[in-house]
């Protein structure tokens, strides 16, 4: 008989767990405080691109793997995954090109290619290049995941809140720790930093159909997606969950005042905690105190559905290491 799996924790780290555990025949349970767009995942825009999460030589790994299996997933419109031509600019200097976007650059230049390549003029930036891109529709997407993991057979729980992780049933032969920033009480973390990001739905943005970023500050980024579009944005350190108005208001005066149109009135405001972890993401094994064995996978900052299906699989190859 399989295994029995307990998975803490329903945004995209849990799901994605939850769905490789199901349909590879395990039976599987996700317990969670909140589920889906409750979770800090459904605030995230979300773009595939490796953003504040460490260490890079772990990080690149797992965002290349997820990006193969999230360009699968655009053949199924009912996942809410579609490609994207993301244009990642500098408001000064020239644009360092990173050596994993290489495969995926359309273009690059100085001269910012937005104003080359679409009727969007662009002209608050110095430099940039274009890379495609999986983008994730989360208001889709995470209910694509529950539906997923449900038809293989897991089952979910929500409005548990675990005080400490040997609080899960002792039915359940292994647990996979998958509480994003709530890992700081849960496994006693200190070296999680919530890493506060705001941003404003606004309506769709005519002509606008590739994602803008820029990094600088202040962090600047629309995306598109298919009903509206996302104005963002916000990275500082606070557990603060409330959503501010003055800055709600600087986020759309700075995109509207970038795409050079008018300031769209805005349908909701969203916050989320990105958890950033300052030695890196967490994905390892660990024996609790009742002798079962937890396996952590938290810790992924600004990156959790870029970084979702290669840490996923990877828990399952610890997971299936110890089965044996
Ligand atoms: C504004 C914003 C924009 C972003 N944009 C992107 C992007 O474009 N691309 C990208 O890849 N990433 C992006 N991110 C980051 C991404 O959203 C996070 O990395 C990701 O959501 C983390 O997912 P998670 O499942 O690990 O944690 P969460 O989504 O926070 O889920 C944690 C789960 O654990 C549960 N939980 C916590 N503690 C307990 C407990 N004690 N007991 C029971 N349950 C518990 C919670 O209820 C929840 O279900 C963005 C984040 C923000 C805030």
């Amino acid at each position: 008989m399989a295994k029995s799996v307990a998975i803490i924790g329903a945004g995209v780290s849990g799901l994605t767990c939850g769905v490789l555990f199901a349909e590879r025949g395990f039976p599987a349970k996700i317990f969670a405080d909140r589920i889906g767009t409750r979770t800090t995942s459904g605030a995230a825009g979300a773009l595939w691109f490796p953003y504040d999460a460490e260490p890079a030589v772990k990080i690149i790994p797992w965002a290349l793997a997820t990006y193969k299996v999230l360009s699968g997933l655009t053949s199924d419109p009912g996942s809410g995954v579609s490609m994207i031509e993301l244009r990642q600019y500098c408001r000064t200097g020239e644009i360092q090109i990173p050596d994993w976007a290489s495969p995926f650059v359309i273009s690059s230049n100085n001269a910012s290619p937005a104003r080359t390549e679409t009727s969007l003029s662009i002209s608050a930036f110095e430099s940039g290049f274009a890379v495609r891109v999986p983008l994730i529709d989360t208001t889709m997407y995470l209910d694509y995941l529950v539906d997923r993991f449900q038809k293989g057979g897991g089952e979910m729980k929500d409005d548990v809140r675990f005080g400490k992780l040997e609080e899960v049933d002792p039915q359940f032969d292994l647990i996979i720790n998958c509480a994003g920033v709530g890992a700081r009480d849960l496994a006693h973390d200190a070296d999680l930093e919530p890493h506060r990001g705001q941003v404003a739905i606004v309506p769709k943005i005519e002509n606008l159909n590739c994602a803008i970023v820029c990094d600088d500050d202040p962090l600047m980024y629309a995306i598109p997606r298919t009903q509206d579009c996302v104005f963002g944005g916000t990275n500082d350190v606070s557990d603060d969950l409330n959503a501010d108005p003055q800055t709600t208001k600087a986020i759309v005066a700075e995109c509207s005042r970038v795409l050079e149109v008018e300031k769209p009135p805005v349908f909701r405001e969203r916050v989320g905690l990105r958890p950033f972890r300052k030695s890196g993401v967490r994905l390892e094994k660990e024996k609790l105190r009742d002798d079962r064995i937890v396996i952590h996978n938290y810790g992924h900052g600004g990156s959790g559905f870029t970084l979702s299906w290669g840490c996923a699989s990877d828990v399952f190859q610890i997971a299936n290491d110890g089965f044996r």
